[in-house]
């Protein structure tokens, strides 16, 4: 099983934000639960010495939380798509 946030949590369902590592819902993280590529994510901790209340503190509980709702770059995208077909289509007519 390959989970990759953003996302709903393949354990308990709950949302997880986007580059987050661990579930903020149940703390499944790709140890205990869902799998990701962990090539280079360096979490070679030991499982006995790992802190998972300050992990879920660092990963989620610092800073503000991140925006809502669709980011600038999409609705970039979505113009140059809407531009382009809009080229397109006057191009064949
Ligand atoms: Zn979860």
């Amino acid at each position: 099983m390959v989970f990759r946030p953003p996302g709903d949590c393949p354990v308990c369902g709950a949302p997880v934000p986007p580059r987050a590592r661990a579930c903020p819902e149940c703390g499944a993280d790709d140890r205990s639960g869902w799998r990701e590529d962990d090539a280079g994510s360096g979490l070679d901790l030991p499982d006995d010495g790992f802190d998972y209340d300050s992990f879920i503190r660092e990963e989620f509980g610092t800073g503000p939380a991140p925006p809502r709702g669709i980011h600038p770059i999409w609705w970039i995208t979505g113009i140059l798509l809407a531009v382009m077909l809009a080229m397109a289509l006057l191009r064949c007519w």
